[in-house]
């Protein structure tokens, strides 16, 4: 059809588009749909220096926006010119390299007036009255006389009525609606001194207060009355400057993350953005800590001089350009990797809250869907006591005089646990003093103020790899040599994946080699893994190996293959451990950074504390 235009012999005519059609086309990009417009006129609200943004919205916007704020207004000249296209108040010194303001490029209010009916009213700060404008489908009135005792109040009515194409990509309200509480939480977490509210015209949507204080009070006041309290609790302050690029904010714990990035809030300059950049360095940061398809929530807000960021990239102003990319990507790396190394083995409270959540049989009867059960079906399996010493000495990691490279959970067999004197000395210790295992994979310690329930083999699991990486970056993993070699037969594409990596896994600590057909020599292993079942842990390694592909150096796929060495190693679950191996566990868990979390970022324990354990007993 195009190709049939273009040869039909008449010739074309260029001409200049009536400036309505301009506008209409600009909308196109600016006002996507109803969060958007909300968006440019909440943008213009905090250039004007408001204090309260009040938002109302018919019908998920469709029908009505209405923002009123307390800014400096519009005098009835000024007015006329705001709804004309490229007219600002913004760009004083027509210089574009220094934005200070949310606003720029003076194409929002003739790009709304062209697909919707617009009006302005305001009243200049000391003005005598107050003015209105109207802009219909971009056909724009004459001010007139109005009441308004301060600041203005913008009305769009019947968005996209004068583009009926947008008009039919329009979601239903309530998904309309939703988009226009995320755009004006994320304008609201940049803007923690000023005032919101936002209403469907009946119901009170959010009603956030002006924050008063220091910049990392206010900040977190307003984060965690938009994200919630979790949130608030469960994040790490983050600030660090670099070359004079500020990063301030708050960053989850690892323990605290989401399905998709929509959680990560991110602002440079005070302006909300969406940057590929800024997505990815802090990726990279968490990597470790979080599975690859979850996504810690954070919140950070990068400053920079104006000079070094282009913001000019989209009309929607959400994409910006860095001068620097490496600087600002080592910076944001660096102070949440800092940040959480801080953190250690800190996990979420909010993990606590949940599980006292479960505990409760009406939230679990909330969560599940279902009637709790009866409490008394748990049942008690005392353990054994005979043997407990000897299947403990066999599989003692044995120490090494390499301080770190081995994770040796206490020397002697102990007494029986669950007989354990109170030991107020362990106690005074962040996870407490072993008091029992249960089901052979959780231990339970008593701290000064609550108990804490340690999943044994995500932790175990999670020392291992911390081990791996620290003795990797020292040179190599100690290794134990067998004492029989053991020859474990595998098909024979499985051998030769594990023989191209001979070299690698030497440097974890593997020791082995092909052994005729079908089969490789286990030499040694990893020393910190304690006794294995070598073959089972070679078959896993195998498998990996096959997922993993050839492009990945095993190193950048260490979480994933200390997964598989932990789950051979010698805490895996369902194994007995004595009082002595649990508290070690407990000890090493507390002095290894990021031990809150596995490697997949679920939790390695949780902790009640006893007012919260009275709490559920009625004692409170
Ligand atoms: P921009 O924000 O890029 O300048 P807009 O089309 O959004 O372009 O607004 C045009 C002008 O109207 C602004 O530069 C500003 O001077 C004025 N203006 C818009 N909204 C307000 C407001 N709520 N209070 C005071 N002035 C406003
Ligand atoms: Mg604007």
């Amino acid at each position: 059809m195009t190709a049939e235009r273009a040869h039909s012999g008449v010739r074309p005519v260029v001409r200049r588009l009536p400036e309505t059609l301009v506008n209409r086309i600009a909308a196109g990009e600016v006002v996507e749909r109803p969060a958007s417009a909300l968006k440019e006129l909440v943008e213009n609200s905090l250039d004007a220096g408001a204090r309260r943004v009040d938002v109302v919205l018919r019908d998920g916007g469709r029908t009505l926006i209405q923002v009123s704020d307390d800014g400096h207004g519009l005098d009835p000249d000024t007015l006329s010119l705001a709804v004309e296209r490229h007219a600002t108040s913004k760009l004083p010194d027509d210089d574009l390299t220094h934005i200070s303001t949310l606003g720029f490029r003076g194409e929002a209010l003739p790009s709304i007036g062209a697909v919707s009916r617009l009006s302005i009213t305001s009243r200049a700060a000391g003005a005598p009255a107050a003015w209105r404008i109207r802009v219909e489908g971009g056909a724009v009135g004459a001010p007139e006389p109005a009441a308004l005792t301060a600041g203005t109040r913008v009305e769009i009515r019947d968005l996209f009525y004068a583009t009926p194409a947008r008009l039919k990509f329009l979601k239903i309200p309530r998904t309309e609606q939703s988009h226009a509480l995320e755009i004006l939480q994320r304008l609201a977490m940049a803007a923690p001194t000023v005032g919101f509210t936002l209403s469907d015209g009946t119901r009170t949507l959010l009603n956030l207060e002006a924050a008063q204080g220091d910049l990392f009070e206010v900040r977190l006041a307003r984060l965690g009355a938009v994200l919630g309290r979790d949130f608030a609790a469960d994040a790490l302050p983050i600030d660090a400057e670099r070359q004079g690029y500020r990063l301030t904010g708050y960053a989850g714990l690892p323990t605290l993350h989401r399905r998709t990035s929509a959680h990560q809030y991110l602002f440079v300059n005070g302006r909300p953005v969406r940057d590929r950049l800024l997505l990815g360095a802090v990726r990279g940061a968490y990597m470790d800590f979080v599975a690859s398809d979850r996504h810690p929530m954070l919140a950070l807000f990068l400053e920079l001089p104006a000079e070094e960021v282009d913001v000019n990239v989209h009309p929607a102003k959400t994409e910006v350009r860095f001068r620097d990319a490496g600087l600002v990507r080592g910076l944001i790396v660096g102070a949440l990797k800092h940040a959480l190394a801080e953190a250690g083995h800190r996990a979420s409270a909010s993990v606590g809250a949940a599980t006292l959540g479960a505990f409760r049989p009406d939230g679990l009867r909330a969560h599940t869907g279902h009637a709790a059960p009866a409490w008394n079906t748990a049942r008690w399996t005392p353990p054994p006591s005979e043997g407990l010493a000897e299947a403990q000495a066999a599989w003692q990691a044995p120490s090494t005089d390499r301080v770190g490279h081995t994770l040796d959970f206490g020397a002697a067999p102990a007494a029986r646990v669950e007989n354990a004197p109170a030991d107020p000395v362990a106690e005074r210790h962040p996870l407490g003093a072993a008091r029992a295992q249960v089901h052979g994979t959780y231990i339970v310690a008593q701290t000064e103020d609550g108990l804490v329930i340690v999943d044994q083999h995500a932790a175990h699991e999670r020392l291992v790899y911390e081990r791996m990486k620290d003795a990797l970056a020292v040179g190599g993993v100690k290794s134990q040599a067998l004492l029989l070699p053991e020859v474990v037969e595998l098909e024979e594409a499985a051998v030769d994946r594990l023989v191209q990596r001979a070299d690698e896994f030497a440097e974890l600590g593997l020791v082995l080699e092909a052994f005729g057909q079908g089969a490789v020599v286990v030499r040694e292993v990893p020393a910190l893994l304690g006794k294995t079942d070598t073959a089972a842990l070679i078959r896993d390694l195998a498998d990996d190996l096959a997922e993993v592909g050839d492009a990945h150096a095993l190193k950048d796929r260490l979480a994933d293959v200390c997964g598989t060495m932990a789950c051979h190693g010698s805490v895996r679950a369902g194994r007995r451990l004595s009082g002595d191996e649990m508290n070690a566990l407990l000890r090493q868990m507390e002095a290894t950074p990021h031990s809150g979390q596995c490697n997949h970022g679920r939790p390695t324990y949780v902790e009640l504390k006893l007012t919260d354990i009275e709490r559920l007993f009625g004692r409170r």
